[in-house]
């Protein structure tokens, strides 16, 4: 399996703050951003399998679009969380971010919510990854992969990881409430950053944020199609779609620029295990409503671990 990876610029977390707060400005008309230090995630309403995200911080783009769109190529492109840790060079790490589940162990294509502590060196395994599948009735079905589906760590098709040492140190705190731009959360993170930092200074973050209050628009993909999907619009009329009420954790991941490695440059899933929600986080549909909290911190390098080898732009929203 290739695996390749390129370093990223990662400048003081004082200007990583200023930097977000740019772009935080125009889409919310209250907001914060400031270096602060980590508080214990693992606590609600975070829910982490690991009480911070700091330390060898790496971006992990695994498989991609290409390997789902226009077919299905499930039967081939199985991973493990645990194997990813070890190709990445840090076994034991903690991981977060946006996948699709393995319909070998779920029994359909569904949505996968990586949370793991993996294991490794002195570390015990905590698995808190969730999985969010459309039922018959055209509802979805919130599962989580320790008690449903005998502690699985194996994915599919994609995913976008956010690794770390699990520790605490140092990260942004990031605060949005009542959105007057256009742009979602992460989208006016990384846009901001991308603006001032350029194509050739990459800036790749991972972190959790909670949305506080207001609604949001998840989607929840159903089982393969069963005709190859060749548009965008393809893609969003076999897609299901939902809006879902507050509190909602998510786990995101995003980079500024593609680095010439084919990347998914953003993606956000989330959940919320006591009100039975989950899925990949769109936008909010409640703007004067809608409250952020997030913490986030840099990556150190963006590996790219069996990228597939034709590729297309259809579906990567
Ligand atoms: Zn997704």
């Amino acid at each position: 399996m290739l695996v390749e990876n390129v370093a990223l610029h990662v400048p003081s977390m004082e200007e990583l703050a200023e930097v977000v707060g740019v772009g935080l400005k125009k889409n919310y008309k209250e907001w914060s951003c400031s270096v602060v230090d980590c508080p214990d995630l693992s606590k609600a309403p975070f829910g982490l399998a690991s009480n911070g995200i700091c330390g060898r911080t790496r971006l992990v783009d695994v498989g991609g679009v290409p390997n789902l769109v226009p077919v299905s190529q499930y039967m081939e492109k199985v991973y493990n969380l645990q194997d990813i840790s070890e190709r990445v060079g840090t076994p034991g790490c903690f991981i977060l971010g946006a996948g699709a589940g393995s319909k070998h162990v779920v029994g359909c294509n569904c949505e996968l919510m990586p949370n793991f502590r993996c294991e490794g060196g002195e570390r015990e395994r905590v698995n808190l990854c969730h999985v969010a599948r459309v039922k018959s009735d055209g509802g979805y079905l919130l599962q989580n992969y320790e008690n449903d589906h005998g502690s699985s760590s194996e994915f599919s098709l994609l995913a976008n990881l956010f690794c770390s040492d699990g520790k605490q140190g140092k990260v942004l705190e990031v605060r949005g409430k009542c959105r007057i731009g256009e742009k979602d959360l992460v989208g006016c993170m990384r846009g901001a950053l991308k603006e001032h930092f350029g194509p050739n200074r990459p800036i790749g973050m991972g972190g959790t944020f909670l949305v506080n209050k207001g609604k949001i628009k998840i989607h929840v993909m159903p089982d393969f199609s069963e005709t190859p999907l060749t548009s965008d619009n393809d893609v969003n009329n076999w897609l299901k779609f939902y809006e879902v009420t507050s509190p909602f954790m998510c786990l995101s991941t995003f980079i500024t620029e593609d680095c010439g490695l084919d990347l998914r440059v953003e993606h956000t899933h989330g959940y919320n295990a006591n009100s039975g929600v989950g899925g990949h986080y769109h936008y909010d549909v409640t703007p004067d409503e809608v409250e952020y909290i997030g913490y986030f911190t840099p990556a150190e390098f963006i590996y790219r671990v069996d990228r597939p080898s034709t590729t297309h732009n259809i579906g990567r929203d």
